[in-house]
């Protein structure tokens, strides 16, 4: 494979928001073409106008940038084999109808969606494949014409060869074989004139020059299809590689549950890209560790190889691992903005690295760095009934050595606790609890040393005080 050749492509339709399935599409393609530092081209297939929306063309590429998904060609991008919304492309594929129906491999077809469904019934009782019976192939030109005065408008169905094998070897599933005998002649344009996803897709794969088709195992029927259209059309084939769909953990096909979840939610809810990615970039494909990767890292090791032909099965654990991951390889900066406007309103700015460091290994969502944000610099810690216990527990004289401690020793947590360890003579648990649950409220958390200075001096003398006993 030459490096210089391959091209990959996203081709959603703008019909909805991206959820896991595609994305993990477009990761996949991303990552085959900079394995082999190529391309990779985003094209929208608008075709069905009353489903896209422009709204959805945008939400697509906000989504994509945010994963960090970036092509190098196509929608918001340009490129010398535009335009890439499939609405923006009626005059090429005007071209390549006429060069169909002058090769005389296409024929209007005017029956109805009843006639069709009637013939498919009969076909399927009858044990043949439910395929096209070909009824219009055979209209005499004078039968098409009558039609046409009648104001019929047909669809275009493209002639299927009789009697041949169509052969691919897929990239994931290997050598693969279709009987042309079994597949009926299909539908290449509409009734309305839009031109169908076989001939649009196809089209655009050889005109944009993609090299390598990733796409959803749900295609692997059309391809014989396509590769037939390619070949009468004298246009340069992909190679094509099927992946398996992503399951629910019960193998149930992915839903709601699942992985139909979208981008913008798991974003919303707190999820970081990197999390995404790891997350998908193992969905399917073997890496052979778990160990956190940056895009460039998933693209040198991603092999064709090692994608799976099983299902991938959807694991919401395995999402929250990667989020963890994801927290803990992020660097400041952005765990600071991805923490949010309510912990910025907290936490001041200039303790903002400090913060988010301290915090990172005890965090999974932002919601979880408000809460640390809360406990170290709003007054009013709540204790429940367990943590009362344990400071109550502590010796009568115990809070008393904690606040000379920090007098002498400020917020050095490691000589404040050492510190009160000799005045009070006691060690371990029993030191450290009692002072953790004074100044946090909670039996766990970030190292006291590190949330210490956040909480400084004032705040950390009002918690021990509060416990000092008066009797
Ligand atoms: N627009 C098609 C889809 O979203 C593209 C399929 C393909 O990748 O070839 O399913």
């Amino acid at each position: 494979m030459h490096s210089d050749t391959v091209k990959t492509r996203f081709a959603p339709s703008p019909t909805g928001h991206i959820h896991l399935g595609n994305a993990r599409t477009a990761l996949f393609n991303l990552l085959l073409a900079h394995h082999h530092d190529g391309v990779f081209l985003l094209r929208m297939e608008d075709t069905d106008l009353e489903r896209s929306r422009e709204e959805f063309i945008h939400s697509i590429q906000v989504d994509l940038r945010w994963l960090g998904l970036n092509w190098q060609e196509g929608e918001g991008e340009g490129g010398a084999n535009g335009p890439y919304r499939q609405s923006r492309r009626s005059a090429i594929y005007q071209e390549y109808y006429v060069r169909l129906e002058q090769a005389g491999l296409v024929y209007p077809c005017f029956c109805t969606p009843q006639e069709l469904a009637v013939s498919r019934k009969a076909r399927l009782n009858a044990g043949q494949p439910p395929r096209y019976s070909g009824k219009c192939a055979r209209l005499s030109p004078d039968e098409r014409e009558k039609r046409l005065e009648q104001g019929i408008n047909p669809t275009l169905r493209f002639r299927v060869p009789k009697g041949r094998t169509v052969e691919f070897d897929d990239l994931v599933r290997g050598l693969q074989c279709f009987k042309t005998d079994d597949i009926g002649d299909f539908i290449i344009r509409r009734a309305d004139g839009t031109p169908a996803f076989f001939f649009t897709n196809a089209v655009d794969d050889a005109l944009m020059k993609v090299s390598h088709v990733v796409r959803g195992e749900d295609h692997l029927t059309n391809t014989p299809r396509q590769l037939l259209l390619l070949e009468a059309l004298n246009l340069p084939q992909p190679q094509y590689a099927h992946i398996s769909m992503i399951t629910g953990s019960d193998s149930s096909p992915l839903s709601k549950r699942h992985g139909s979840l979208s981008v913008a939610s798991l974003r919303e809810a707190g999820f970081l890209s990197g999390a995404i990615i790891n997350f998908l970039g193992r969905m399917g494909h073997y890496y052979g560790h778990d160990e956190f990767l940056e895009l460039q890292q998933l693209a040198e090791q991603f092999d064709v190889g090692r994608l799976s032909r099983a299902p991938a099965a959807y694991d919401d654990a395995r999402l929250l691992y990667w989020q963890r991951e994801a927290v803990s390889h992020a660097d400041s900066a952005e765990l600071w903005s991805w923490a949010g406007a309510d912990v910025h309103a907290i936490v001041p700015e200039s303790e903002a690295e400090t913060f988010v460091n301290a915090v990172r290994d005890n965090v999974q969502m932002p919601e979880d760095v408000l809460n640390w944000a809360q406990i170290i610099y709003q007054d009013g810690l709540e204790l429940n009934h367990e943590e009362i216990a344990i400071v109550q527990g502590a010796d009568g004289d115990f809070f008393r050595h904690a606040l000379g401690a920090l007098v002498l020793h400020g917020t050095d947590f490691k000589a404040l606790a050492s510190e009160v360890k000799q005045r009070s003579a006691v060690k371990g648990k029993a030191l450290f609890m009692p002072l953790r649950v004074a100044l946090t409220g909670q039996q766990h958390g970030p190292e006291m040393g590190r949330i210490l200075p956040l909480i400084g001096i004032e705040r950390a003398r009002q918690r021990f005080e509060k416990w000092v006993s008066t009797d």
